[in-house]
């Protein structure tokens, strides 16, 4: 019989994920409760279709102080830390706590169980997971994106139509709160400072909410001292690491990051599990990497050490950017694992429609290319789009989260117009042109309205020269003035569309 109905369940947390399991759980006939800090019109809206499912809710300030009586099981929110009170008494009263993931695992139980592939790394991740969907689909198998891309695990694990093969992508958070997931085979992209802040680890009595935390000045303190940097990128590493442990076929690294390399070696890998390395160079054995202008397998083809397999053209992979193709072969690398075969990857990476916000071209005028690459919400990630152009009116700035810039900076000098600075943290950013790049001309402009685009594009349409992209790749959140990077985006591309054109008026 399912133990679900007797269950005493709380859900922590009422986002997308959170939804996702508190309506699963009903399903099952659990008792459910559910607690959010905000009361917003989402989750006020979340809450009365959950509450005529049968579920008890609580949202507002002070609902998530404590764990309300007696619960079995709390299903928490990722970006919940673990420092939490609520959390911390579930732990102190030995109540398990489980991610919505964990969750989609167990429930799916041994007999239902689909093989996962799965994707993690610092950026990359939504981008990879698509690459390799539209590959599984081009082998003719059904499949679907889940888990960090927006769609919860929950869903695939309800659908009553059995999949094939899941693509997943797991942030660091979502690995945290899974205990048990075992996964055909899985990659990690890369491995760089982010979201050092959900990882400092003195506890935050005043908030639970990860966008809160992020924008506290308490959390900025504590994650900026050298220390507590180092211990928090530590506690980081060792969440991605976790996934190379649950592989039972193959784990995938990036050669050109070391530290992905080292978590393999460390990691206590499942007998008969093999390391199969990504290269944007010539691939060793057990490789998969560029040959010319060509994506070539040397991992899953037959023994013969000097075999080598053509899977796709480089010009299949747009947008085209050495991070972008570093994505697709990771993504071919997990589903050549799968069996994909080599005319699948090629025609997944062909006929796949790049994601909004992502070195997405808003507008070209006067010789002038606007993108946009909201997405890049850490300095890793506006590096790598950096690299893609060469002469840039860069506009960047948000949230840092705890992150520097003066790596980025050093690296990209050359290539800067100028910069764009806007947000509660452009003078982290600024701090690090003036000591790596004083030559490069920089506009701050001042103020967390959401009106403040419009400045910063005018501001970078005064900068730019014919031939230049004015690149929107903020290396920092966006929650200090937008709800999220795509709004941000949206933003730039309207200011940037609605820019007063050259030429007489009334034209
Ligand atoms: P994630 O899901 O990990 O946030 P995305 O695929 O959405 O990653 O890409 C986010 C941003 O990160 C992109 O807009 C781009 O700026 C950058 N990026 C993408 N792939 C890589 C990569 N392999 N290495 C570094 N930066 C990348």
């Amino acid at each position: 019989a399912s133990p679900w109905p007797q269950a005493r369940v709380l859900v922590a947390g009422l986002g997308t994920s959170g939804f996702a399991a508190a309506d699963g759980l009903l399903e099952l006939g659990a008792d459910v409760q559910v607690v959010d800090e905000s009361d917003s019109a989402t989750n006020a809206e979340r809450a009365t279709l959950l509450e005529t499912l049968g579920a008890r809710v609580r949202l507002g300030a002070g609902s998530t102080d404590r764990l309300p009586g007696e619960v079995d099981l709390v299903v928490t929110s990722p970006g919940w830390r673990p420092s939490t009170p609520l959390l911390r008494q579930a732990a102190d009263a030995g109540v398990p706590v489980w991610g919505e993931v964990e969750l989609a695992w167990r429930l799916s139980g041994p007999a239902k169980r689909v093989p996962w592939l799965a994707v993690t790394g610092t950026n990359g991740k939504t981008t990879t997971v698509q690459m390799l969907e539209s590959m599984l689909r081009a082998a003719g198998l059904r499949t679907g994106a889940f888990g960090n891309v927006g769609r919860p695990l929950m869903e695939a694990v309800l659908d009553p139509e059995p999949y094939d093969v899941l693509a997943v992508e797991l942030s660091s958070f979502q690995l945290h709160w899974s205990h048990s997931l075992q996964m055909h085979s899985a990659a990690v992209l890369n491995l760089q400072p982010d979201h050092l802040e959900w990882y400092a680890d003195a506890p935050d009595p005043s908030s639970q909410d990860a966008r809160d935390r992020a924008s506290s000045q308490d959390a900025r303190d504590r994650a900026s001292s050298p220390d507590a940097r180092h211990r928090a990128m530590t506690a980081y590493r060792r969440d991605k690491a976790l996934i190379y442990e649950r592989v039972t076929h193959s784990c995938v690294y990036n050669v050109a990051d070391r530290a992905t390399e080292q978590m393999v070696e460390e990691a206590d890998v499942t007998e008969g599990a093999r390391a199969i390395g990504f290269t944007l160079g010539t691939p060793a054995p057990s490789m998969i990497g560029v040959v010319d202008d060509l994506i070539v397998d040397r991992a899953f083809v037959a023994q013969r050490r000097d075999s080598a397999l053509e899977l796709a053209k480089l010009s299949d992979v747009t947008p085209f950017a050495p991070h972008n193709v570093a994505n697709a072969l990771a993504a071919a690398a997990l589903a050549r694992s799968f069996g994909v075969p080599a005319a699948a990857v090629a025609e997944g990476l062909r006929t796949l429609t790049p994601g909004e916000h992502r070195i997405q071209t808003v507008v070209e005028r006067d010789g002038v290319r606007w993108v946009d690459d909201s997405k890049a919400t850490n300095p890793h990630a506006a590096g790598a789009s950096l690299a893609a152009f060469e002469s840039v009116v860069w506009v960047a700035g948000g949230q840092a989260k705890g992150t520097t810039f003066d790596d980025l900076v050093t690296r990209h000098a050359g290539r800067l117009r100028g910069a764009v600075l806007l947000g509660v943290d452009r003078a982290v950013v600024a701090g690090a042109l003036r000591r790596h790049a004083p030559d490069v001309p920089v506009i701050e402009v001042p103020g967390t309205h959401t009106g403040v685009m419009e400045d910063v594009v005018r501001a970078a349409a005064g900068l730019a020269r014919p031939g230049d992209v004015v690149l929107l790749a903020p290396g920092c959140a966006s929650l200090d003035m937008w709800p999220g990077y795509g709004a941000r985006g949206d933003a730039f591309a309207a200011a940037a569309r609605s820019l007063a054109p050259p030429g007489p008026p009334g034209e």
